[in-house]
C-alpha cells in the first residue's frame, strides 16, 4: 500500500516537473535514504551545493583534483549515514601525488569538511590514477568515548572512487553495495544501494532483485546525478519499482578547529622548539587545513601556552 502510495508522489512530482524545470525544484545539502518494498534493499542519495561551495572557495583546486574531492565527500555522506554511530566518518587519501592527502570527514551532527593536498600540474580530464598515483584509502570511524577508532583500508585501484569504495565493502562487509559518485564546481552527489540480509527464504529471488536494481541505477548519467532532486532521479530510475522515501537529513559545511587546539599543538613542539620559531619568525602561525582559518601566536601568547602547561603539570603532582 505504501509503495503505491510513493509511487503516486513520485507520479505527481514528476509530472509537475514536466511543467516546470526539471532541475531547479529540490533541496541540495540533503541526504535522502529510500528502500523498496518488493526488495530487501537500501538506498541513499545525497545532494551538496552549499556545503561543497564552502569547500571549493577556499582554495582554488584543479578540475581532476576538485572533482575528486566532490566525490569523497559525497561518499563520506552517504557512508556516515550507514552507521548509526555517534562520532565521525573520515575518509583519507594517501597517494605517491599528484595528490598527496585528501581528508573528508562527515559527523553524526551532520556537517562535513573537507580538503586535498597537491604537488604539480593536473590535467582537467586526468584519471583516478594521473591524479593518485599509487595510494590508499583509509576510512576511519570514530565513536565518541571509544578509545581505539575503526579503521579499515583500501588500496587505490579502480577507475574512480566509486570502484574503490566497492572494493573496500566487498572486502569488509558481505553486503552487496554499488556507488555511484559525480562532482562539478558547483555540486556533488551520490546514490547509494545495498543489499540488506534477506529475511526471505528464497534467495534466488533476492539476488535477482538485487541485479534488476542495480542495473537500473546504472542507467544513471552524471549529469542526472548533479542535476537532478531525488524525487525525479530515483522515479526515473525505479518508477517500475515500489520504492519508498524514507527520512531525509540536511547537511552543512563546519569546522571545528579552534584557538584551543591549535595552543594544544604548539604544546606538543615542546617549549625549546617554541620559543625557536616565534624567535626565527616573529610569531607561529597555524593554518587550518579545513577551513584556512589562520591562527597567530606571539612571544606572550607562547609563553602562555607553556605557563598553562606547568600549571597543570603542577596540578598532577599534588594529586598523586
Ligand atoms: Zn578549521
Amino acid at each position: 500500500m505504501l509503495g503505491r502510495e510513493i509511487y503516486s508522489a513520485f507520479f505527481l512530482e514528476k509530472t509537475m516537473n514536466d511543467t516546470t524545470s526539471d532541475t531547479t525544484e529540490f533541496q541540495s545539502d540533503n541526504l535522502q535514504r529510500f528502500i523498496f518494498d518488493n526488495a530487501p534493499v537500501r538506498g541513499e542519495w545525497v545532494h551538496l551545493t552549499e556545503s561543497w561551495k564552502n569547500v571549493t572557495s577556499r582554495r582554488e583546486y584543479p578540475v581532476a583534483i576538485e572533482r575528486l574531492l566532490g566525490e569523497m565527500m559525497a561518499a563520506a555522506a552517504l557512508l556516515t549515514a550507514t552507521v548509526k554511530i555517534k562520532g565521525r566518518l573520515v575518509l583519507q587519501l594517501k597517494s605517491t601525488g599528484p595528490v598527496t592527502l585528501m581528508m573528508v570527514e562527515c559527523t553524526s551532527k551532520n556537517t562535513l569538511r573537507a580538503f586535498a593536498q597537491w604537488d604539480g600540474d593536473v590535467e582537467d580530464n586526468a584519471t583516478l590514477t594521473q591524479v593518485t598515483g599509487e595510494g590508499a584509502l583509509a576510512i576511519t570511524i570514530d565513536v565518541e568515548g571509544s578509545k581505539q577508532p575503526y579503521q579499515g583500508v583500501v588500496s587505490l585501484q579502480g577507475k574512480s572512487i566509486s570502484d574503490v569504495l566497492e572494493a573496500y565493502f566487498k572486502q569488509s562487509e558481505q553486503l552487496e553495495t554499488r556507488i555511484w559518485l559525480a562532482a562539478d564546481s558547483q555540486s556533488a552527489a551520490g546514490l547509494f544501494l545495498q543489499q540488506l540480509p534477506g529475511e526471505s527464504n528464497n534467495k534466488e529471488v533476492d539476488e535477482e532483485s538485487w541485479s534488476r536494481l542495480s542495473q537500473l541505477a546504472s542507467t544513471i548519467s552524471n549529469k542526472e546525478l548533479i542535476e537532478l532532486g531525488a524525487g525525479t532521479l530515483l522515479h526515473r530510475l525505479f518508477h517500475e519499482e515500489e520504492c519508498r522515501l524514507l527520512s531525509s537529513t540536511e547537511l552543512s559545511f563546519s569546522c571545528n578547529c579552534s584557538r584551543e587546539r591549535v595552543a594544544d599543538t604548539i604544546g606538543l613542539l615542546g617549549k625549546d622548539d617554541a620559543k625557536d620559531l616565534v624567535e626565527e619568525q616573529g610569531h607561529i602561525e597555524v593554518a587550518c587545513e579545513f577551513c584556512n582559518e589562520h591562527y597567530q601566536f606571539d612571544e606572550v601568547d607562547v609563553a602562555q601556552v607553556f605557563a598553562s602547561q606547568i600549571s597543570t603539570k603542577t596540578d598532577d603532582k599534588t594529586v598523586h
